[in-house]
């Protein structure tokens, strides 16, 4: 063998070898920051993310990624972020439907006067289906690939999300009066039943149980939704400790605050999320430390119904999981969007406890992640990007004014960057958004319907 071909057979050897040690991935996304809300809260700079199947294979810098694996498909944006899709922990997504119908209500006329008359009038299961799409099409154009929701025929959003792609920890709820799916609480636990059993194996929905609150769903009936719930090893997701009225009525009918009234009853105690716990006594904290809840923060329902503002900090130094969420549309806050609610979360922390340094950008951006993860209990498989966890992952443009120029990705992420800036979404390893546009989910279609309704909702309220 002369000495040319003996350095192209040594050249070809080791690219054969360099081949055959890359392993195979289907995607390698990379761009100019990855945000991976890893235990080290690694910010990589020209980072990737190696992507087979519904998983993470690595995250690292783009040469090594790039040098360990083969993809099939490449992705790179030099002009973006790469972070864990948000996880909005507390909504009723079908209610996008009643999106602003009553504004600027105390939350008993709000709710007596507009919602429950409208829900009563209204809601069926077609209604359920188109709101959840609405409501699903906006929360994956801003950035969210998780969401934890609660409202009637729950199978429905259930399938709705399932279709479109999403994840989701959804809850059946249970409630003391006749609801639009169910007319009594023991009808609604055997609907949960059978809801848990269908979804309880899932790779994209967890079902839950969702009795409503303790004043709404008697103290049986919320131990008979903790057993199921535990029966079938799912989660239950309760409203807790939202409002003064509500604390001040446990203080003088039960003697105890609504967290002892709960824990007392046996119904912390287990897989839970809690929405609100804006209301909390100092012994509270150890309550719910020691149960495990997590619990859903949702700074712009508590403001625009006056509720208060949640402890957050305490809690967060109590080691209490605390998660982001939007809560409701219609008079509640009114959108989807989880980067406004982590940029509020941090200012009404700053301004109540009169100090900018209370809720930094970066702990803000963990309960809209990690956190968030960790108060739904699914901290094994999402709320960060690491190998191993399940691949839902969002883009954000930098190229924006909004955006322009960046000194600190946490600053940028919660303080300047829009939900409209959110370029694609990825849940499960499968994209759901690309370039702005919905792919598995008609919006056109959804929207022309949810116009439908507004006129069909506002006429069946005009008698009242
Ligand atoms: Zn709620």
């Amino acid at each position: 063998m002369g000495r040319i071909t003996r350095i192209a057979a040594a050249i070809l050897l080791s690219c054969w070898s360099l081949a055959s040690q890359q392993q195979a991935v289907d995607l390698i996304w990379s761009a100019r920051y990855v945000v991976t809300e890893d235990p080290q809260r690694r910010v990589i700079e020209d980072g990737a993310i190696a992507i087979r199947g519904d998983s993470i294979i690595e995250v690292g810098p783009v040469e090594e990624i790039q040098r360990k694996y083969s993809a099939r498909n490449l992705m790179d944006q030099p002009n973006a972020i790469l972070s864990p899709g948000l996880i909005n922990t507390h909504t009723h997504a079908a209610m996008s439907l009643f999106r602003g119908i009553a504004d600027d209500l105390k939350l008993q006329d709000w709710l007596e006067k507009f919602i429950f008359p409208a829900e009563a009038k209204n809601v069926d299961r077609d209604f359920v289906r188109w709101g959840t799409r609405l409501g699903l099409l906006e929360m994956a154009l801003s950035g969210t690939t998780t969401f934890a929701d609660m409202y009637y025929f729950e199978e429905t959003v259930a399938e709705e999300t399932k279709q479109a792609g999403m994840r989701g920890m959804l809850g059946q709820t249970v409630i003391g009066f006749p609801a639009p799916d169910y007319k009594t609480p023991e009808a609604a636990l055997v609907g949960a039943e059978k809801y848990l059993k269908t979804y309880a194996n899932d790779p994209l929905i967890v079902p839950a149980v969702a009795p409503h609150a303790i004043y709404t769903t008697s103290d049986d009936t919320l131990q008979a939704a903790r057993t199921l719930a535990d029966r079938y090893g799912k989660p239950l997701i309760i409203h807790l400790a939202e409002t003064k009225t509500e604390f001040d009525e446990a203080l003088q009918k039960r003697k105890k605050t609504p967290v002892a009234a709960l824990s007392d009853l046996g119904v912390l105690q287990g897989w839970t999320l809690a929405a609100h716990a804006v209301w909390l006594a100092p012994a509270d904290f150890g309550l719910l430390k020691a149960a495990g809840t997590g619990i859903a923060h949702c700074p712009s329902s508590n403001m625009m119904l006056a509720s208060g503002v949640a402890p957050i900090l305490k809690m967060l130094q109590a080691g209490i999981p605390v998660g982001l969420g939007t809560d409701g549309v219609a008079g509640s806050n009114n959108d989807h969007d989880l980067m406004e609610e982590m940029d509020l979360a941090a200012k009404l922390q700053k301004v109540t406890a009169g100090d900018p340094s209370a809720l930094t950008a970066s702990q803000a951006f963990d309960m809209a992640t990690i956190l968030g993860a960790q108060a739904l209990g699914m901290s094994k498989m999402i709320g960060s990007l690491e190998s191993g966890k399940r691949a839902d992952i969002i883009s954000i443009r930098l190229d924006v004014p909004n955006a322009t120029p960046m000194y600190g990705v946490y600053s940028q992420l919660v303080y300047s960057l829009k939900a409209a800036d959110v370029g694609d979404v990825m849940v499960n390893g499968r994209f759901v958004v690309r370039s702005r546009r919905m792919l598995t989910i008609d919006d056109k279609a959804v929207m022309a319907k949810a116009e439908e309704y507004r006129a069909k909702v506002s006429k069946s309220l005009s008698g009242n």
